[in-house]
């Protein structure tokens, strides 16, 4: 069975998405060919502009429309403390926790050898650049607790530790193995108080 060309295309464009099968991806596609057609021009604009009008804060690496990002630019933020996470999706659960007032460094990424992901390609060399130019007291390593995670959390933690900055690890309590954007408010507060001091 061939589908005319446009909805092939578009089929394929889904199907290279995470976790969408051929079969769902045909499903999205004659779903949007049923779509009125405004709705269907606002969910191109979505996509474009994600990739036009989205950047990287040149201070945190977090995704932003404003640089700096507006937790960066926010007076009444802890500049004391920086919370280093894995993704953007991260900063939102912490954020979602109403917990922290600190700044965030986002690696994209952790540190995985089987991937071939070494500490180059993760964002540490501009953290430890903001380090050397910031008033810092407080890392707080909220990496995720799987072997990547932690890998990467003590990989830091190495070449942190000699500036004389108190680092710290948010506390186990978090499901192993899991990512800290599926973690519920109490459990990733209850981890971020109870984080201990890395030695
Ligand atoms: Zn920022």
């Amino acid at each position: 069975m061939h589908y005319p060309e446009p909805i092939a295309k578009l089929i394929e464009a889904f199907s290279r998405l995470p976790g969408i099968g051929p079969k769902t991806a045909t499903r999205l596609a004659f779903h949007v060919l049923r779509m009125k057609e405004e709705d269907a021009l606002d969910f191109a604009k979505a996509l474009v502009g994600v990739k036009r009008n989205l950047t990287y804060c040149s201070t945190c690496c977090n995704v932003t429309d404003v640089d700096p990002c507006r937790i960066c630019s926010d007076k009444s933020r802890d500049a004391s403390v920086i919370c280093v996470v894995q993704e953007p999706r991260d900063v939102v659960a912490m954020e979602r926790t109403k917990e922290y007032f600190g700044q965030y460094h986002v690696l994209h990424g952790a540190i995985s050898p089987m991937d071939g992901v070494g500490p180059d390609d993760i964002r540490i060399a501009e953290l430890m650049r903001r380090l050397a130019d910031e008033r810092v007291q407080e890392l707080i390593l909220a990496t995720n607790p799987n072997i990547e995670g932690e890998a990467t959390a003590m990989y830091i933690s190495r070449l942190v530790k000699p500036l004389g900055i108190r680092v710290t690890r948010i506390a186990h309590g978090l499901p192993v193995g899991g990512d800290l954007e599926y973690a519920d408010e109490v459990t990733l507060s209850k981890a971020l108080e109870g984080r201990r001091e890395l030695v």
